[in-house]
């Protein structure tokens, strides 16, 4: 059977009620969660800029072995030209080699002055590295303390929350398919995550946008699902409750009853 409007409306309320409950929980959670994921986003790309030092580092050590290796060449070399020259037959042959020589002096000179290079390129590297390493540890820190503080938040409102879970699954199945995904839009549209409101002292509950009388009528009759025109969510009552009035109206129905 066909629901009425008011009892799709009740089993909007209800859902939203369910709903706003549930903020609340995620409310006292506060900005921990986006805290957390932002620390975990900064300490991924800081570790992977602590192993591009660490690689740069590792080149400019074998570049460094490679001009150690190739000095050792060259030395090797110069003693094999040094013997070489006590047996020579002319002084072309001497000088020639007396050329040799000078050339690996040469390239020793060019690869010692490389390996100062890459030592002083090492030395800055471990500077960014460990800054880099010294915010990694600081972030860590400050994730860990926000994680277990999320996490005892957490613990304490499991319970309600898993009741509160079980009770939304119930109350969203008693609305209908159309309302409900308009429900869920209007909700992820709203700051306050309010899809269905009152009309409170003339003005949607929602966004506070003045409600013309007529509408208002409309909501209060029920025939049909009225939304607010300026922020879209959908009334379920009006409010006609004026604080001020309150008091008044208790003794006013305390002497109606004498
Ligand atoms: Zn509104």
């Amino acid at each position: 059977m066909e629901k009425t409007v008011a009892e799709k409306l009740e089993a909007l309320q209800k859902l939203q009620a369910i709903d706003s409950e549930l903020d609340a929980i995620k409310t006292l959670r506060g900005d921990l969660p986006d805290e957390i994921q932002d620390l975990e986003d900064e300490i991924v790309g800081l570790e992977t800029r602590v192993e591009k030092h660490k690689t740069a580092i590792d080149n400019k050590k074998e570049e460094i072995s490679n001009r150690q290796n190739a000095i050792k060449e060259s030395k090797a070399l110069i003693e094999k030209y040094e013997q070489q020259q006590n047996n020579v037959r002319n002084n072309r042959e001497y000088d020639a080699l007396t050329k040799e020589v000078e050339l690996q002096n040469l390239e020793i000179q060019i690869s010692e002055k490389r390996i100062r290079q890459y030592q002083g390129d090492i030395e800055q590297i471990n500077e960014s590295l460990e800054k880099a390493t010294e915010i990694v540890n600081e972030r860590q820190k400050d994730l860990d303390v926000n994680k277990s503080e999320l996490t005892s938040l957490e613990t304490e409102s499991m319970e309600q929350e898993e009741k509160l879970m079980k009770k939304r699954d119930r109350a969203y199945k008693t609305v209908e398919t159309r309302l409900a995904t308009a429900y869920s839009r209007i909700r992820g549209n709203a700051r306050n995550g309010l899809a269905v409101v009152n009309i409170k002292r003339h003005a949607c509950g929602g966004c506070f946008h003045t409600v013309p009388p007529q509408r208002q009528a409309d909501v209060n009759s029920k025939k049909k699902i009225i939304v607010c025109e300026n922020c879209g969510r959908i009334f379920a009552d009006v409010e006609i409750v004026e604080v001020v009035e309150k008091p008044k109206r208790r003794t006013s129905r305390k002497k109606a009853a004498k």
